[in-house]
């Protein structure tokens, strides 16, 4: 049982003490404990604070490359319509996922210390 990394960890969905492929439930919700090792997902309260944030980002972006395929190709509307909205969703979901996968592995990095040693000299 080796710790995955942060990265390793928001990327495959990994437990970040076992690392097993048990941080999530559903698609971008954590699983209330790890199936393998049974760590308690559900202290680290992650929440949805980065949604707000990515889904900003993410529509500065969507609507940069709708402005500029509109220029270059001038599609018909639909063609927008089509394109944008499920890469709209696709990104945010796919975005908020890695997101929240990194703060919890962040978390539980400055956790753990402190739940080895747990007292002071
Ligand atoms: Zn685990």
């Amino acid at each position: 049982m080796t710790e995955p990394g942060p990265l390793a960890v928001a990327l495959r969905g990994l437990c970040p003490r076992c690392g097993a492929r048990s941080l999530f439930k559903g698609f971008a919700a954590f699983a209330p404990n790890c199936r393998a090792c049974g760590l308690d997902l559900s202290a680290f309260d992650v929440g949805d604070g980065p949604a707000a944030f990515l889904t900003l980002i993410v529509g500065a972006a969507i609507t940069g490359l709708a402005i500029a395929l509109e220029l270059s190709l001038e599609p018909p509307w639909w063609v927008h319509v089509l394109l944008w909205l499920p890469l709209s969703i696709a990104a945010v979901l796919g975005s908020l996922r890695i997101a929240k996968g990194l703060l919890l592995a962040l978390e539980y990095r400055q956790r753990t210390p402190e739940l080895e040693v747990g007292r002071k000299p």
